[in-house]
């Protein structure tokens, strides 16, 4: 039974969280100040941690980096307005995922299972290997072609430039915002939805190459990521 740690200081949140978690087959500790939780992980292991963003004592945003300083333990960021992720995630904190409070209990049990069905097939405990690219993935810049296993597919200019910009740097959550000023150096005013069309479109390309795997996901309300 997987062990997940919340982190939070509203105490109906954290009774609600509890209790979704706990109704969906998983075991809950909860820590209301953000001092505690170093003290608790020298004794203790979770399989997630829900972290509150605005605690007592210290910051969710100095615990997560606190706990990335030495472990890969997947982390769930909570905020309170949708705004701040795009601030998060310029600071590339490492978090997972982020929820945006209010939450549907349900929506946040599917996120948890997510990132935990993520995280269990990522391939070993070795911190290197959970962040470096698949094997075999090729990206040829003047062909605009990207290649897995001898195959290869052509890409439109754009999807070219968002999958490198995913690709480099696997396991990195992309807001719309720093994908848009990736592939439109020059601030041209496009839409969020330009972004997920072409992502929508280049996610077909790579399953043709890849129908095993996803490669490229999508963080619910944030953005995207590359992970094999
Ligand atoms: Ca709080």
């Amino acid at each position: 039974m997987s062990l997940i740690l919340i982190v939070e200081d509203e105490p109906k949140i954290a009774e609600l969280l509890q209790k979704y978690l706990q109704n969906a087959d998983y075991q809950t500790a909860h820590l209301a100040r953000g001092d505690e939780v170093a003290p608790w992980l020298a004794t203790q292991q979770p399989d997630l941690i829900l972290l509150d963003l605005m605690l007592p004592g210290k910051d969710g945003l100095e615990v997560c980096k606190d706990i990335r300083m030495h472990s890969r333990i997947p982390v769930i960021m909570l905020t309170a307005r949708v705004e701040e992720i795009d601030r998060l995630l310029g600071l590339e904190l490492g978090a997972d995922d982020y929820i945006c409070k209010p939450f549907s209990p349900r929506e946040m049990v599917a996120r948890v299972k997510a990132v935990l069905r993520r995280f269990e097939q990522l391939p070993d405990e070795n911190p290197l290997a959970k962040t470096s690219p698949p094997h075999g993935l090729t990206l040829d810049r003047n062909r605009l072609r990207v290649s897995i296993d001898a195959q290869d597919v052509s890409l439109t200019r754009v999807e070219f430039d968002l999958l490198d910009a995913l690709h480099a740097q696997p396991g990195r959550i992309f807001s719309r915002q720093q994908l848009m000023e990736r592939v439109y150096p020059d601030n041209r005013i496009v839409s969020d939805r330009t972004i997920d069309s072409h992502i929508k479109k280049l996610r077909k390309k790579i399953h043709l190459l890849a129908p095993q795997q996803e490669l490229i996901h999508s963080v619910y309300s944030v953005g995207y990521k590359f992970e094999a």
